[in-house]
């Protein structure tokens, strides 16, 4: 029987990790600079957080979740996003009573039982942030700068920030009604699920992906000019930090974002790369979410970035990520006795900083030569019952053939000043 990978899931081989581990790093080292501190959450939660506070009438709750029943007869789902998590741990763990804000990053799985397409997985990878405690705009801006400066970081060009409001609670029964207005009559052309979302969540519809149902939303109107005062000084303050970032943003209103526990900012990063695979990164204001799930009222923020289409898009736009060589010599051995002297060695040489690969296959020396050249291994020595006798062998820097004849117990030296 041969087994593969099940739909919408895939291996990350090592041929390509190293762009993983890169991007990892760079969305690490950047959210510390900013002072989030990293949060690992469980992969599956009860199934409850996330009907309250994804929102039971979202496509990710009714089409998209990975929901079964354990032995003990509880109800679990994978999680298909990170925030829930964070919030509920933000929760358990009484973590408001730290100094606000609180500022957490992730970088987790996801899964999502979704058709495969081109940059949408059933198991994908997030990196994120939540900030919790903080009201002002301000933390909106600087969450949206993490972004852009992890853009910049890896390279990455032609994205476009699209920001939104969809207001608070206030502003948002009040709009609710207008659009019911506007989508009543239009309401029998519609699709089901935009059928049952009019009465129990208008919103929803705007962002439909239905044709017939985008068609008629992109004529309704728009929750950015029924904001409450409130609300609108908030979207004002924070276009004013962006401005002063220098970060050039568009409004699109059509932008509500596919979870229920958005409150006011909402954002995405799309790409502008022709045929590309549309939004890289999502995100927005939660202020209701902490409460809602048991916790003091607690503003909060948040994104979550798809990995594999962050990947995808610097794939897109040619841009390429630097491999590191992590080993720096190739040690070749001709005999059971210089391989036991090459791995002593090599053994010796890891301690000192300095990765070693040596042959364990008893491989003759003309293979040894051929496969060291492939790996593009920088140094390369050749370990004869000659070398280890007289303690000296020539080291060889392969990139231009030059060699220098050291101690066997100078090698980490000599690599090291190699072009000092
Ligand atoms: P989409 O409109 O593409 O379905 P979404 O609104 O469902 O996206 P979010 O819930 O905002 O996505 O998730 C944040 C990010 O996670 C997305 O911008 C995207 O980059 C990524 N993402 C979401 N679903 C998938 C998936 N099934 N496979 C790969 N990446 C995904
Ligand atoms: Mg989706």
């Amino acid at each position: 029987m041969k087994y593969s990978c099940q739909k919408g899931t895939k291996d990350i081989l090592p041929e390509e990790v190293y762009k993983w581990q890169k991007a990892e790093s760079a969305f690490a080292e950047i959210c510390g600079q900013y002072g989030y501190k990293e949060i690992r959450i469980p992969t599956f939660e009860q199934t409850d957080l996330f009907l309250r506070s994804v929102g039971d009438t979202t496509d990710v709750v009714q089409k998209e979740m990975y929901t079964f029943e354990d032995k003990g007869g509880r109800s679990i789902t994978l999680r298909p996003e990170g925030t829930a998590g964070v919030v509920r741990s933000f929760v358990e763990n009484g973590m408001s009573s730290l100094p606000s804000p609180v500022r957490l990053f992730y970088n987790i799985t996801a899964f999502r039982y979704e058709k495969m397409q081109k940059g949408r997985y059933r198991e994908f990878h997030q990196f994120g942030v939540e900030a919790f405690g903080a009201e002002g705009p301000a933390i909106d801006a600087e969450i949206i700068s993490i972004l852009v400066a992890f853009f910049e970081r890896m390279g990455l060009k032609k994205t476009k920030l699209c920001i939104n409001s969809i207001g608070c609670p206030t502003c948002r029964a009040e709009y609710n009604k207008i659009l019911k207005d506007y989508f009543r009559p239009h309401l029998s052309e519609m699709c089901e699920d935009c059928q049952s979302r009019f009465e129990k969540n208008p919103l929803r519809m705007i962002d439909c992906k239905e044709e017939k149902c985008g068609a008629i939303a992109a004529k309704a109107p728009r929750l950015i000019d029924y904001l409450c005062d409130d609300c609108k000084a908030h979207f004002e303050g924070l276009k004013a930090n962006l401005e002063a970032l220098g970060i050039s943003y568009e409004i699109d209103s059509g932008i509500v974002r596919g979870l229920d526990y958005y409150t006011r900012t909402v954002f995405e990063f799309k790409s502008e790369n022709v045929g590309s695979q549309g939004t890289i990164c999502g995100g927005g204001r939660y202020d209701g979410l902490v409460s809602e799930i048991g916790g003091q009222p607690t503003p909060g923020i948040g994104f979550a970035m798809g990995a594999e289409r962050f990947l995808l898009e610097m794939e897109a736009q040619g841009i390429e990520i630097e491999k590191d060589q992590k080993v720096q010599l190739y040690i070749a051995n001709l005999s059971p006795e210089t391989q036991i002297e090459a791995q002593k060695l090599a053994f010796g040489l890891r301690k000192q900083g300095i990765g070693c690969e040596i042959d364990l296959m008893g491989r003759s020396f003309r293979a040894q030569m051929k496969y060291a050249g492939k790996t593009g291994i920088p140094f390369l020595l050749v370990l004869g019952d000659e070398e280890i006798s007289s303690g000296k062998a020539k080291l060889k820097a392969m990139a231009d053939g030059t060699e220098k004849e050291i101690e066997l117990s100078g090698i980490a030296d000599a690599i090291r000043s190699w072009n000092a």
